[in-house]
């Protein structure tokens, strides 16, 4: 319905806030909202879902169903997302009724990487060079432009390294091409990079920005393992990276909070990997390190209250909590919260799978190192 471009009246707490997705983010978005006053309603095709289980109302419906989205739209004052591949159809629907933060369009470009990357590139983002795969020929002649190593995506519906194959030379383009099955890929140029970073920001719909600062993120398979901030890179570096941030805001005039996930190459420059339009895991860690969570930072954009400082209380770490530390049955809290600097936030998720993200271990201390240590020391602490 509006633009940020709209002069509107902020929502004031008291007002409901409805949220599309319902896993973790949700849970620690209506945390957020419910402590500053708010009323929440989620929306899923789950039951007792880790964001139900702690809002005002939790509706079961099916994204695809736009008098379903309708009928939770209408209860609400503004809709923003934890959960991203949400169909233009369901964000159209909800904006018939209310407020949607952010638009829908921003979701339709972000959520395939051949449009995302597209736009960014044409915004002047930097980003690694890619092109559109859609047969062996597309393969064959990127192969040759952007060279091996490379990395080949699925367009849509990736994420957390799923969908991706890493291409090196010895590998048969007609069998990378196969696990694809079909769908439509984006091949990309290998970055040889030095650090993976993210900016995760916020923008109002009077163009008010900030970004927390940068997070250093470590991957294992693919999926976020540590983070921590300050992130061990320049200043030079951070303030190119927000920069970019910024710029990425403004260019897809985003209203809410997004997490830019960025690329540090040996020569300190940054090209943006991916974005996502929501709360961003790495920064959990802002729950208990930061001024103002991200979570909170989230509501006060989408009810277009005043931002929040973002500054750091002091050096700080976040270790996911995947389901594998549950592969020797219920791992052992009080052997991990034995350090009383540990905070633990577990989303409330029944069955604990492999790779399942359950939960995370927040720390601050006098250093990175050190907040690093603390977190990584009470995780292997669980599972023994
Ligand atoms: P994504 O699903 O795009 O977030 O990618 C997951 C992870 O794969 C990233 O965090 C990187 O560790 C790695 N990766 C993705 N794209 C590239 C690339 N073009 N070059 C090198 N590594 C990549």
């Amino acid at each position: 319905m509006s633009s940020s471009g709209d002069a509107i009246a902020p929502l004031l707490p008291g007002a409901t806030i409805g949220i599309l997705g319902s896993g973790q983010l949700g849970r620690m978005l209506a945390l957020a909202a419910r402590e500053m006053g708010y009323r929440v309603h989620v929306f899923s095709p789950g039951t007792d879902t880790p964001a139900g289980q702690v809002a005002d109302r939790e509706f079961v419906g099916e994204y695809d169903d736009g008098d379903a989205i309708r009928a939770f739209a209408k209860d609400v004052d503004v809709v923003t997302f934890e959960f991203e591949n949400v169909s233009s159809l369901a964000t159209d629907a909800a904006a018939e009724v209310t407020r949607v933060h952010p638009a829908g369009r921003v979701l339709h470009t972000t959520q395939h990487r051949i449009r995302e990357k597209t736009f960014l590139r044409d915004a002047g983002i930097p980003v690694p060079g890619f092109r559109e795969i859609n047969s062996l020929a597309d393969l064959r002649s990127a192969a040759d432009e952007l060279g091996i190593p490379a990395v080949l995506k699925t367009a849509s519906f990736g994420y957390d390294g799923k969908g991706q194959q890493k291409i090196t030379p010895d590998d048969s383009l007609e069998r990378i091409l196969e696990n694809l099955e079909g769908a439509q890929g984006i091949y990309e140029a290998f970055v040889d990079f030095e650090k993976e970073i993210s900016i995760v920001a916020a923008r109002t719909v009077g163009g008010e920005f900030k970004a927390f600062p940068v997070f250093e993120n470590v991957h294992t398979n693919h999926i976020l393992d540590v983070t921590f901030s300050p992130a061990r890179i320049t200043q030079e570096v951070s303030d190119k990276a927000t920069e970019i941030a910024s710029r990425v805001f403004d260019a897809l005039d985003i209203v809410g909070v997004t997490g830019v996930e960025m690329f540090v190459t040996k020569d300190g420059d940054v090209l943006v990997n991916e974005l996502a339009p929501r709360t961003h895991n790495s920064g959990h860690l802002t729950l208990d390190g930061c001024v103002t969570s991200q979570f909170e930072q989230q509501v006060r954009a989408v009810c277009g209250l005043p931002l929040g400082e973002t500054a750091l209380h002091s050096p700080s770490a976040m270790a996911n909590l995947l389901g594998d530390v549950w592969q020797n049955g219920e791992p052992d809290w009080s052997a991990a919260l034995r350090e009383s600097r540990i905070k633990l936030h577990l989303y409330g998720k029944a069955e604990a799978r492999p790779g399942r993200k359950m939960g995370h271990l927040n720390a601050s201390a006098a250093s990175v190192d050190e907040a690093i240590d603390l977190v990584c020391n009470a995780r292997s602490q669980l599972a023994s």
